[in-house]
């Protein structure tokens, strides 16, 4: 069994992530360039080291949270990148949201360089899911790297999902959050146009989560306030999913789209309205503030 582990990432997600490690009785190195994150990190129990050489020196496991795949990749190479300063055999996962083509290539850059293929595990939850260690992972490896990353994931999180070969769990995670973004909208078009044709927001509610329109955007995270108290909603569209996010996954989706040549039309206006609202005041909002913009440009 994987003893030490090196976190790479210790900021809104991966900070309280490395924290369950160390609960589950790991013994984890954590780096982070922000003192902040490091501090808060070793408050949780996690060893801190100021450069990720020093992180991930004695590891059995790697596992990185960061921001995108060009750090990710940038972070593995070189001399001074992971890769090199791991012990032969490390298992590489990231749980960073990237690019598929990125993921594939990372996985690829850890065997190349003598470790077992680097596996992709994104996840689910949000910052509540990683602090309750019940984040859903969906993972892309072999049958060999799901077996060997399975109990290391399940101190972070509740469904350990095997979704294929690497890349596979990004793929699932892009898709899952375009049908988001797509059913965001239109639940909040139909709110829109359900007032603007004088229905009270709470019958449509009523019906329409009962109903064929039945769905996570409008049952759990519902555009306005009233019908789920617990929605963002209801505090001013404070996340929650920020926009920023949203957006970010949505442009992942969008090079998946053109690469594979898949005539996603609701897939790519979605990547648009998202981009502008993100743009605009958008970025630090619930996703679910889409609806404002909807309302302002009726
Ligand atoms: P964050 O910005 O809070 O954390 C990223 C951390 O990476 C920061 O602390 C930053 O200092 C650190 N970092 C940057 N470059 C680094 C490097 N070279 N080496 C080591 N550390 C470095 O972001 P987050 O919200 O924790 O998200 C992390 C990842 O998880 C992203 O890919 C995001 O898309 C994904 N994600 C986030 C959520 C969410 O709700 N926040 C949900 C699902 C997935």
């Amino acid at each position: 069994m994987a003893k030490n582990i090196a976190f790479i990432g210790l900021g809104n997600m991966g900070g309280p992530m490395a924290g369950n490690l160390v609960k589950a009785g790991y013994t984890v190195y954590g780096f982070d360039p922000v003192e902040a994150a490091r501090d808060a990190a070793e408050a949780a129990g996690v060893i801190p080291c100021t450069t990720g050489v020093e992180a991930v020196a004695e590891a059995d496991v790697v596992i990185t949270m960061l921001p995108n795949g060009n750090i990710l990749k940038a972070a593995y190479s070189g001399d001074d990148g992971f890769l090199k300063a791991a012990p032969v055999g490390t298992l590489f996962i990231d749980c960073s949201t990237v690019d598929v083509a990125d993921a594939r290539e990372a996985s690829q850059m850890a065997a190349d360089a003598g470790h077992r293929p680097g596996i992709d595990a994104p996840v689910s939850g949000g910052i509540v899911g990683a602090q309750n260690a019940t984040l859903t992972f969906m993972v892309g490896a072999s049958d060999e790297g799901f077996v060997a990353a399975k109990p290391v994931l399940e101190a972070m999180g509740k469904n350990i999902i095997h979704c294929g070969e690497s890349g596979a769990g990004q793929a699932v995670k892009i898709c899952n959050n375009m049908v988001l973004a797509i059913s965001m909208i239109g639940v909040s078009e139909a709110f829109v146009l359900a007032e603007s044709l004088g229905v009270d927001p709470q019958v449509f509610f009523d019906v329409a989560s009962t109903a064929t329109a039945s769905c996570w955007a409008l049952n759990t995270n519902c555009p306005v306030p009233g019908p789920v108290p617990t929605s963002p909603a209801n505090r001013d569209f404070q996340p929650g999913f920020a926009g920023a996010l949203m957006s970010k996954d949505l442009g992942l989706a969008a090079n998946a789209i053109s690469q594979t040549g898949t005539d996603a039309k609701m897939g790519n206006l979605a990547v648009e309205i998202y981009k502008a609202f993100a743009d605009g005041e958008g970025a630090a909002k619930d996703f679910s503030g889409i609806i404002n913009t909807i309302r302002e440009n009726s």
